[in-house]
């Protein structure tokens, strides 16, 4: 059974009263009407981190994850956080290549596999995210494209490392737009993604990997989303940030 992953990615919102208030109310409607052994994971940003894993507190089914962390050890990189300091806070999960990131930080295919490394290194699982943008989709090279961006990050890594890597697939043209993939343009993409680790790893290791699905994820369409074969839950930008909406694409899962 694969582990099916509701995460919210907060990306650069929030006071940290806010932050505070959404994590408690999210943890309160989690032991409330969340069944079933989905896992939640709540993104925040750098300083949130502690004190969101603070509030979240025993609950072993809610964990917090950061959005970026340096390729580098430690050392002279100005504002930067690396992976060891994140393992240091307690932190299990690190989100790597989103494409905000690939899109105005300039972070590539050769880049991405030093932070997996490292994340690795120090404990961390990460979030793998790819996808392709619009014009791509349209020239009908998606597939193509996200087949290269997991070979280039990820298909360095021998069986049991790639275990621990979560894959969140992100269509660019869907994220933040409002326009979801299709359920079948969601699960056609899992399928190849999935039959693309298979072909490196084996069945065996590629069926237990989780796929998520992220780009414009709501409470009105993550159901049919979710119901797909290979997607294996969600990675939710906007509508993780409104905690009785992100409540209800948890419950969809
Ligand atoms: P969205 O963002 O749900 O707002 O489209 C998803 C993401 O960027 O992870």
């Amino acid at each position: 059974m694969r582990q099916k992953i509701v995460a919210g990615n907060w990306k650069m919102n929030k006071t940290l009263d806010e932050a505070n208030i959404l994590a408690s109310e999210i943890k309160g409607m989690v032991a409330d009407e969340v069944k079933g052994n989905v896992k939640v994971i709540l993104c925040t940003p750098f300083p949130y981190l502690l004190p969101i894993k603070n509030l979240i507190g025993q609950d072993t089914r809610i964990a917090v994850a950061a959005q970026n962390c340096s390729e580098h050890e430690s050392g002279a990189y100005t504002g930067e956080v690396s992976a060891a300091m994140l393992k240091s806070l307690g932190i299990g999960y690190v989100i790597l290549g989103h494409s905000e990131r690939r899109q105005y930080f300039g972070e590539d295919g050769k880049l991405l596999a030093k932070k997996v490394d490292i994340a690795l290194k120090h404990g961390l699982s990460p979030i793998f995210c790819c996808g392709e943008p619009l014009e791509v989709r349209e020239s009908n090279g998606h597939e193509a494209l996200v087949k290269k961006q997991i070979e280039e990050s990820l298909f360095h890594l021998d069986a049991a490392s790639l275990q621990k890597v979560i894959v969140a697939y992100e269509p660019v043209w869907a994220i933040g737009t409002g326009k979801t993939a299709t359920s079948q343009q969601a699960q056609d993409m899992h399928a190849v993604i999935r039959k693309h680790l298979a072909s490196k790893y084996g069945e065996a290791v590629a069926n237990e990997i989780t796929i998520q699905y992220g780009g414009s994820v709501n409470a009105a369409n993550a159901k049919e989303l979710f119901s797909q074969p290979d997607v294996d839950g969600g990675l939710v930008g906007g509508a993780s940030l409104k905690s009785r909406e992100f409540a209800e694409i948890i419950k969809a899962m």
